[in-house]
């Protein structure tokens, strides 16, 4: 999608739709609200009101909405039914159910994933959450078990907060999900995905996950939203989704706060855990 029609898209949203407040009850946060201006997410320009973005970064968020892959998520240029595959859905099925996206990786979409994964900027899970939840919520309910994608724990000291963790838990208490970030482990530390091709990088992932022992027993028949940051090649969440069906989960779909244009080389590579 070109910048030009990101804008547009951006301005055609319904703001009221996802208007950003935080959680409710913190007198705290009241007073320091009270006291500090308020400024964008993503640059420091001061807004208004509430957790919010600027009117630049605002038009500059590649939000994907409707038509879209039913399999993929990805948007199409004309609408062609509700539950239409795209050509590469159709090609090559994926092995979870769908995948929704709140944006396109790039502008101030990919600003908001590298300052909350590198930055440790978690202030910024709860709008990214409240964003997620909207663009998941034709597979998000009660029911659902809200599983995020595992940071090895040596990974984990390094970066203080797995990212998809934090993410998972605001869209569960969102949803009214089940928050399970104990069920899926990273046995295996990973290489860094940079720079890697796609086969490499489903080899470097390969058995890299598997489902706690003592926990397995709440996957059985059950369907599970499974989070993550960003999505780039698919080959962290293909495999984190075969073991949760090895395992006896029902279905799986899957709810990242970015995807990268598979039309191009966005330069998602950067930012993959
Ligand atoms: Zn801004």
């Amino acid at each position: 999608m070109s910048g030009g029609v990101a804008a547009t898209r951006g301005k055609q949203l319904n703001l009221k739709r996802y208007k950003l407040t935080d959680a409710p009850g913190s007198a705290g946060r009241a007073v320091l609200d009270f006291l500090l201006p308020k400024r964008c997410l993503c640059c420091d320009t001061l807004v208004s009101s509430g957790d919010g973005l600027c009117p630049t970064c605002w038009h500059s968020m590649p939000f994907i909405e409707k038509p879209v892959c039913y399999r993929l998520g990805t948007p199409f240029a004309y609408d062609v039914g509700e539950e239409a595959w795209s050509p590469r859905a159709i090609a090559a099925p994926p092995e979870f159910e769908r995948l929704r996206s709140v944006a396109l990786y790039e502008g101030a979409a990919q600003n908001l994933v590298l300052a909350l994964k590198f930055a440790g900027r978690r202030e910024l899970a709860g709008p990214m959450g409240r964003w997620m939840t909207g663009a998941g919520r034709e597979f998000l309910s009660k029911d659902s078990l809200i599983v995020p994608v595992p940071l090895h724990w040596l990974r984990l000291l390094s970066r203080r907060f797995n990212q998809s963790a934090v993410l998972a838990q605001v869209i569960a208490r969102e949803c009214g999900g089940v928050y399970e970030p104990e069920l899926l482990k990273r046995r295996k530390r990973t290489r860094q995905q940079v720079g890697l091709s796609a086969r490499e990088r489903q080899k470097n992932v390969r058995s890299a996950f598997s489902v706690d022992k003592n926990r397995a027993e709440l996957l059985n028949g059950r369907h599970i939203v499974l989070i993550d940051d960003v999505m780039t090649t698919g080959s962290t969440v293909t495999a984190c989704t075969k073991t949760l069906k090895a395992a006896g989960a029902a279905s799986v779909d899957v709810l990242t706060f970015a995807l990268a244009d598979p039309s191009h080389d966005s330069g998602a590579n950067t930012a993959m855990p």
